[in-house]
């Protein structure tokens, strides 16, 4: 008989405050990696977002709607324990430069000694999105900036409202 194979399970954690044309990348391609590609929304309370978590995850659901094996949710705590929680083996994160390098190595081995099972993979960035961060685009849009080269068609008129209501 054949044997029941576990299901492949991979964790993109992030900000996402707003959701990228980088981001949404890395996003299509691990989809394709594994069986289910769970994205995990980060509710931070150090740092204050433009969006709250519930806005974030309609916002990356709406644009990934596409991808049937994209889950998107929100999470506040340790991501080891988030993984755990959600049985998911490996993290995804995307590199952009070296300045990317030195902080995500320093993660992923923190999180491999809390959590030997878990692993981080890392995606690099496709050239056309190397230099884009969610940070960038707020600051654009903040200071009335066209943004629609960053984000996709439905992301961007909500920066710009965001900003607006915000000034
Ligand atoms: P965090 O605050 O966790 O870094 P971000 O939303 O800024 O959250 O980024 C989430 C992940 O996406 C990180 O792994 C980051 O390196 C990656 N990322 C951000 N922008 C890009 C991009 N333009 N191309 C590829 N990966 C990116």
């Amino acid at each position: 008989m054949k044997e029941k194979t576990e299901e492949k399970i991979g964790i993109y954690p992030g900000s996402f405050d707003p959701i990228t044309w980088g981001h949404l990348d890395i996003i299509e391609r691990s989809s394709k990696i594994f069986d289910r590609l769970i994205v995990g929304v980060l509710t931070n309370r150090s740092k204050k977002p433009l969006f709250s978590a519930t806005e974030r995850v309609k916002m990356i659901q709406n644009v990934t709607s596409g991808l049937p094996n994209v889950q998107v949710c929100s999470f506040a705590g340790l991501l080891v324990d988030f993984a755990k929680e959600q049985n998911a083996k490996v993290i995804v994160r995307g590199l952009r430069a070296v300045t990317d390098f030195e902080y995500e190595l320093q993660m992923a081995q923190t999180n491999h000694t809390m959590c030997p099972g878990l692993d981080t993979i890392f995606l690099t960035t496709d050239v056309r999105y190397a230099y884009l961060s969610s940070s960038v685009v707020r600051e654009v849009a903040e200071f009335g900036g066209k943004i629609d080269a960053f984000v996709p068609p439905e992301i961007a008129p909500l920066v710009r409202e965001k900003c607006r209501e915000r000034s």
